[in-house]
């Protein structure tokens, strides 16, 4: 077997063995836009690492994720959400809230007082930082 393809795989097996603990920590709810009752998926917070945790996963629905793998589609009227979700005692959450602000907000005015609004811990706003959506 090609070493990409099981490299791969083994980052799946990882990251579902996480889907206990991330169902615990979100209460079933999708951890950016509390949607319940979908399917939820981990979604490992860029920059990857080699071995996903829970720190730095966040449990989300199919649309959040799509839209977070192809930020082109990001729709503005789904990341209303995230101007509560950066409030998330999560950082992973956070993190993500924010990169999606932050990108909303070059062209919308809700988004950037949204972010503006909140105060990061030092780590999280590093975190933030290392990756632009
Ligand atoms: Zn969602």
């Amino acid at each position: 077997m090609a070493k990409g393809l099981e490299k791969h795989q083994a980052k799946q097996a990882q990251l579902s063995a996480l889907g206990k603990d991330l169902t615990r920590r979100s209460g079933s709810k999708c951890e950016l836009c509390e949607a319940s009752g979908v399917s939820l998926r981990p979604y490992p917070v860029p920059p990857e690492e080699d071995e996903p945790r829970v720190d730095t996963c966040l449990f989300a629905c199919d649309l959040c994720r799509e839209q977070l793998e192809n930020p082109k589609r990001i729709d503005a009227s789904h990341w209303r959400c995230a101007a509560q979700s950066v409030w998330s005692e999560v950082p992973a959450v956070q993190v993500v809230a924010a990169r999606v602000l932050d990108r909303l907000g070059k062209t919308e005015l809700w988004a950037r007082e949204a972010l503006d609004d909140v105060f990061f811990e030092e780590e999280v706003e590093e975190w933030i930082a290392k990756q632009v959506l």
